[in-house]
């Protein structure tokens, strides 16, 4: 069993969901799928064989936090997870990692499977720093008492997006230290994806990957079209 997670990033709309719930109904699968979409459209569809969740979370709880919805709020919409730390807020909100455990711990709180993504910028990675960010996004974004259900995506912030993906030893070394990092944590068996310009050609010989655990996708998870053949490329 994979997990399949689709980040519709903020596209879409409740007409467009309901499109997808309707042909997810037809998909045969064992893989876990799970639609992380605006907040706007949580409340659109019934999901019956696939969850949803949402993109982001207050770290805090309530009060004056104009704009925010806390943890709370996303599950009392029924909602089971939320991205944290995507490289899309950390690149335009300054997210940092300790802002993400907070999120996290937040999530967790309210009963809600955090998705905690971390990766390398480019700039990062020309560096020779690509192991050094990955460790340290682990290790500071995920709640260190994390006693129960997380995710990590590890997503190389230069590939998303962009139509480009490491090489297979790339995402192999990265999926071996966040297993191994996980397990010093106390946290393994913790699923890892992976993330960025994943499609249907390329899903299923990501998913074979060791340490691969299922796919987080962007852009090819807007239409039935496109995601379905990911789900279904792995058996
Ligand atoms: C993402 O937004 O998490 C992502 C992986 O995007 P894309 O698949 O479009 O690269």
């Amino acid at each position: 069993m994979k997990i399949i997670a689709g980040n519709w990033k903020m596209n879409g709309s409740c007409a467009g969901l309901k499109e997808m719930a309707v042909a997810l109904k037809n998909v045969m699968t064992d893989n876990k799928i799970i639609l992380c979409v605006p907040y706007t459209m949580l409340n659109c569809v019934q999901a019956d064989n696939f969850a949803l969740g949402a993109q982001d979370v207050s770290a805090h709880d309530k009060g004056a936090f104009t704009g925010e919805v806390s943890a709370t709020m996303l599950a009392e919409t029924g909602a089971k997870y939320v991205i944290v730390g995507h490289s899309e807020r950390r690149q335009y909100h300054e997210e940092t990692n300790s802002i993400v455990r907070q999120k996290a711990t937040a999530a967790i709180n309210a009963g809600m499977i955090p998705i905690i993504c971390v990766g390398e910028t480019m700039d990062e990675k020309q560096a020779g720093k690509t192991m050094a960010v990955i460790e340290s996004g682990v290790r500071e974004s995920v709640p260190s008492d994390s006693n129960t259900d997380i995710i990590i995506a590890y997503e190389p912030r230069w590939a998303i997006g962009a139509g480009l993906t490491p090489t297979e030893a790339e995402i192999a070394e990265a999926h071996k230290l966040i297993a191994d990092t996980l397990s010093s944590m106390g946290l393994s068996g913790t699923p890892v994806l992976y993330g960025a310009s994943v499609k249907s050609t390329n899903a299923a010989d990501i998913m074979s990957i060791p340490n691969v655990d299922g796919v987080l996708v962007g852009g090819a998870s807007l239409k039935p079209d496109d995601f379905i053949p990911i789900i279904t490329s792995v058996k």
